[in-house]
């Protein structure tokens, strides 16, 4: 076992024959396929031209996603590879070019008045539900003169918005003095970082140096989120959706009666992550409410540490292996064949992250593995993906792509496994670190999120009639907050300024990308739950529920396990886990 990946398996360079031929190959298909999409017509056998499609649609799909994982990789890898980093780009730009080949079939497709339920019992049965979506999507989709404007106007409006935001934020300093009195400027991400710091003053001196940081660009970054959101009003009404929330929950696969009732389950449980925040105060030795920059405060001494990556990986192998066999023997082979880079090292890029290589069945998985039980619930975390990965490979590669309520089902579920074996074994004191770590995250998922949901949606409301000032935006961030944290918070030190600061405010394509996470920390509890009342048995249907993603509707996904989405217990049972973990810490 190395603890460096071994890429082979896609590639042996960058120079390699294969990796030449394979780049030259998808020019081929891409001419292919534009050809192909230039001349459909509305005649002809239409069977034959939707198998043409698939065809040549998979082979481009499995040859870009090949190629570019491989310079994506190398380059994360090794973040001064220059040669990886330039074939990032050309290879984009080839993913680009058959884009617009994909607009020309999919309104061909629409127009055609084609129902894919008649595809039962042919080769392309399993592709009704792509081609359904596909004719969804080419509903909202308009004229080839006004699409083509529109995506040239993105570039200099939305893109260039966030862009600007990236460099206001990148290079966004704030003033904080040290301990023996100095002023130090202090990269914005660094002063954020102290959050999480044992020392109370400078936690609070961060969050001070933080605000006033923010204060010297609001106006720059109100104009970027009036633009933003203001591009993504007057797209949504263009492309004949009711609303951008709809827009995005037709992307999702979901209706919104789903997020309403998993939001109306959320309410009801907020008093308990009210309670935990209160319990934190105390053990702080606050007098009061906990103020804003205390919601990261270490209040336990670390969890058990000290595991080589050798213990984890056994450590992992053995409890995955309690839930399936095939979870087990899944982790077990990556970490035999070197599908995971979890060494340390300069030039490296930081965090973790899985990439489902779906034109080999394997995956890759990049973290940076030090010695803490967190690190073994990142790497669980990963292998989680990328078994929903392995689980996905028996499709064709059109209907391997998941909606983002439904990416860290498999994540979580793995990490809740680590996590429960985790807390059986431990002494009292690790016990309270590993609750207080999830009941944190779990904190940040719910009762966070919920406010930054309803702070979106109050901004577009308000967006719709004129754009906001930096002191509506304010106002709004915090009346979302007090409505959210409630009195577990002190309510006169929140943060107004998180619209500032949150990068998903500020990506055009991902408008209200905050309930997802919600959903998906509450979706994988439950199957969770549904795995503690079923027992080994369940195994299987979750297994087939992962393989499954890339094909339904978010509702009919869960309907593999009997989940019914818009049953407000479904959620409650979910939030009822995380209530038990906080009365648990509580009472420890
Ligand atoms: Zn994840």
């Amino acid at each position: 076992m190395d603890n460096r990946w071994n890429l082979d398996a896609l590639y042996t360079g960058f120079d390699s024959p294969e990796f030449i031929g394979d780049c030259k190959k998808l020019d081929s298909k891409n001419e292919e396929y534009e050809n192909f999409a230039n001349t459909l017509s509305q005649s002809g056998d239409i069977l034959e031209i939707l198998k043409k499609y698939v065809a040549l649609k998979s082979e481009i799909s499995a040859l870009t996603e090949k190629l570019l994982c491989f310079a994506n990789l190398s380059f994360c890898a090794d973040t001064n590879n220059a040669k990886a980093n330039s074939y990032i780009e050309l290879i984009s730009i080839r993913q680009n070019r058959s884009s617009l080949a994909d607009v020309k079939f999919i309104k061909w497709l629409t127009s055609s008045g084609f129902e894919p339920k008649t595809l039962r019992g042919t080769d392309l049965e399993e592709c009704i539900f792509h081609f359904e979506e596909l004719i969804t999507k080419g509903r909202h989709i308009l004229d080839d003169q006004t699409e083509q404007i529109i995506s040239n106007l993105k570039l200099v409006g939305s893109s260039s918005w966030m862009n600007l935001h990236n460099v206001l934020i990148g290079s966004l300093t704030g003033k904080i003095s040290t301990v023996d009195g100095r002023i130090e400027i202090k990269p914005i991400s660094q002063i954020r970082a102290m959050a999480y710091s044992e020392d109370a003053d400078v936690r609070k001196k961060a969050y001070e140096a933080e605000i006033r940081a923010y204060r010297k660009v609001e106006k720059a970054v109100a104009a970027c989120i009036n633009s933003i959101k203001g591009e993504s009003i007057i797209l949504a009404r263009m492309r004949g959706y009711a609303s951008p929330l709809e827009m995005v929950l037709t992307k999702n696969r979901m209706e919104k009666s789903i997020i309403d009732t998993m939001f109306s389950a959320i309410r009801e449980y907020l008093p308990c992550f009210r309670a935990y925040y209160k319990k934190k105060a105390k053990m702080l030795g606050l007098s009061g409410s906990l103020p804003f920059y205390d919601i990261f405060a270490p209040v336990t001494a670390k969890a058990q540490s000290n595991f080589t990556y050798e213990e984890a990986a056994k450590f992992i192998v053995e409890k995955f292996s309690t839930f399936s066999r095939k979870l087990g023997d899944f982790a077990k082979n990556a970490f035999d064949n070197n599908w995971i880079d979890s060494e340390i090292r300069p030039g490296k890029v930081g965090g973790a992250f899985c990439e489902n290589l779906f034109s080999i069945s394997q995956s890759r998985i990049l973290a940076n593995f030090g010695s803490s039980y967190n690190d073994v619930t990142t790497i669980a975390h990963e292998l989680g993906h990328a078994f929903h990965g392995h689980c996905l490979s028996n499709n064709v590669i059109l209907n391997t792509g998941y909606p983002s309520p439904l990416a860290e089902t498999a994540s979580i579920f793995c990490e809740t496994i680590i996590n429960k074996a985790a807390l059986k074994e431990a002494d009292k004191e690790s016990a309270l670190a590993i609750l207080e770590s999830a009941i944190s995250s779990a904190g940040q998922v719910i009762v966070d999120i919920y406010s930054r949901y309803l702070f979106e949606t109050a901004l577009f409301k308000a967006r719709e009639v004129a754009p906001l000032s930096p002191e509506q935006l304010c106002e709004e961030m915090t009346k979302a907050q007090i409505e959210s944290y409630g009195d577990g918070l002190d309510e006169n030190v929140l943060h107004p300024y998180l619209w500032l600061i949150k990068p998903h405010y500020y990506n055009p394509d991902w408008n209200f990308y905050n309930f997802p996470y919600a959903f998906g920390l509450l979706f994988a509890k439950g199957l969770y739950a549904k795995y503690t009342e079923t027992g080994s048995s369940f195994a299987e249907k979750y297994e087939f529920l992962l393989s499954e993603t890339g094909k339904r509707s978010v509702t009919d996904v869960a309907k593999i396990v009997d989940v019914d989405l818009n049953d407000i217990n479904f959620w409650k049972n979910s939030l009822e886990l995380i209530k038990e973990d906080i009365s648990k810490f509580l009472d420890l």
